[in-house]
C-alpha cells in the first residue's frame, strides 16, 4: 500500500514538473524578455497587465489591429503586400501625392526636404491603384510632407491639405482620411479645421492603442469621450482628427531594440487590448500600428523584412481581426467611435 502510495504520489509529481517545464517553454517563446526595462516606458501604461498566456490570448475578448503604412515608399508594396496578402489583410497606405513614382534619384532632389524618405524610392501610381483595387485604404499624407504646416501662409495649406485629396481624387482614389506629417499640426485649430473641411478623420500618434471613447490616455489627457474641442476650448487629445496610431518606428529607434526585442514589444502592444475589450461586450480599444519603409536595410524608419513577417503571423496565429481605418466610425451623439460591424 505504502509503495503503490509512493508510486502515484511520484507520477502526479513528474506530470506537474512536465506540464510546468512545457508551459514556461511555451510562455518564455512569447512573453517579454526584459519586462522590467519594458514596464517603464512612458507609452506603456497598460502594459504591465499585458503578460501573454500560453494560448497568446489573456481573455475571450475580441482581438483587433489596424495597419497603417506611411510616406509611400515602394517596398511597402514590393516587401509588405505579399506578406499581407498571405494572411488576407488589409492595410491603409498613407500617400505624399507629389512623392508618387518617384525613384530613389529623383527623391534626393533639393525640392525634397530633409526627411526619412529622402532618397527612397516610392510607390508609383499604378501600384497605388492596385491597392486600392484590392480593397486597401489609401490615405491622403499632404503634398510635400514638411515640417512647417503650423506656421504656413493659408493658400499653402489649404495645397498641402485639400489638394492631397483633390490629387487622390484624380487617380479615381476617394479618401476620408488624412495623415498629419510629422504628427505635427493635430492641435493647432487653424489646421484642424482646414482638415475637417476635406476629411472625416485624421490619424497622428503616439500611444499605443487607440480608444473608441477616448477616456484612457491618462498620460496625456483627462478627457471622458472625443469631442474635438474641450470646454477650455482647447483641442482635445484625441477625437475624429486626431485618432492615435502606434509608430513602431519610433520605438524601435527611442528604444535601440534589436528584431527579438521588437517583436516582444509588438506583441505586448498588441496585447494592451486584452484589459479592455470584454466578452460580449463592443470593442473599446484597438492598436494602429504605424510602419514605415518595409526591407532590410537598417535603415532608422525601416522594420526587416522577417520582422514584420513574424508580427504578421503572430496576429494571424493568434486570431486577430485585422480591421481598415474605414471601420472606425463617428458617433456625433455620443462623442465617442464604434466600429462598422459591431
Ligand atoms: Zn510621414
Amino acid at each position: 500500500m505504502k509503495v503503490v502510495v509512493s508510486i502515484v504520489i511520484l507520477v502526479v509529481a513528474v506530470s506537474l514538473l512536465s506540464l510546468t517545464v512545457r508551459t514556461t517553454r511555451l510562455g518564455a517563446a512569447l512573453t517579454v524578455q526584459n519586462p522590467s526595462r519594458i514596464a517603464a516606458f512612458h507609452q506603456a501604461p497598460h502594459s504591465n497587465t499585458n503578460s501573454v498566456n500560453i494560448s497568446g490570448s489573456n481573455s475571450n475578448g475580441i482581438k483587433l489591429a489596424i495597419i497603417n503604412f506611411d510616406d509611400g515608399y515602394k517596398s511597402q508594396f514590393t516587401n509588405a503586400k505579399p506578406i499581407l496578402d498571405k494572411y488576407g489583410f488589409k492595410a491603409s497606405f498613407f500617400i505624399v501625392c507629389n512623392f508618387v513614382g518617384k525613384t530613389a534619384q529623383e527623391m534626393n532632389s533639393s525640392s525634397v526636404i530633409n526627411f526619412a524618405g529622402k532618397g527612397v524610392e516610392q510607390m508609383t501610381w499604378n501600384d497605388i491603384v492596385t491597392l486600392y483595387g484590392q480593397g486597401d485604404q489609401i490615405g491622403a499624407h499632404s503634398m510635400n510632407h514638411l515640417q512647417n504646416m503650423t506656421s504656413m501662409p493659408k493658400n499653402e495649406l489649404d495645397y498641402e491639405i485639400g489638394h492631397s485629396k483633390q490629387c487622390l481624387d484624380a487617380h479615381k482614389i476617394y479618401t476620408t482620411t488624412f495623415a498629419y506629417p510629422f504628427e505635427k499640426g493635430k492641435d493647432n485649430a487653424t489646421i484642424v479645421k482646414q482638415v475637417s473641411q476635406y476629411y472625416s478623420y485624421a490619424r497622428s500618434g503616439n500611444y499605443p492603442l487607440m480608444f473608441l471613447h477616448c477616456d484612457h490616455f491618462i498620460k496625456y489627457s483627462n478627457q471622458t469621450d472625443c469631442r474635438t474641442y474641450l470646454p477650455n476650448g482647447k483641442i482635445s487629445y484625441a477625437n475624429r482628427y486626431s485618432i492615435v496610431g502606434w509608430s513602431h518606428d519610433y520605438d524601435r529607434i527611442a528604444y535601440f531594440y534589436n528584431d527579438r526585442q521588437m517583436l516582444d514589444r509588438f506583441i505586448q502592444v498588441v496585447n494592451g487590448q486584452d484589459k479592455y475589450n470584454k466578452p460580449g461586450k463592443p470593442a473599446d480599444a484597438i492598436p494602429i500600428i504605424v510602419y514605415h519603409r518595409i526591407d532590410n536595410s537598417g535603415a532608422r524608419y525601416s522594420t526587416h523584412v522577417p520582422l514584420f513577417a513574424s508580427e504578421m503571423q503572430h496576429l494571424h496565429d493568434n486570431d486577430f481581426h485585422v480591421i481598415s481605418m474605414t471601420d472606425i466610425i463617428y458617433d456625433n451623439a455620443t462623442n465617442s467611435f464604434y466600429l462598422n460591424n459591431q
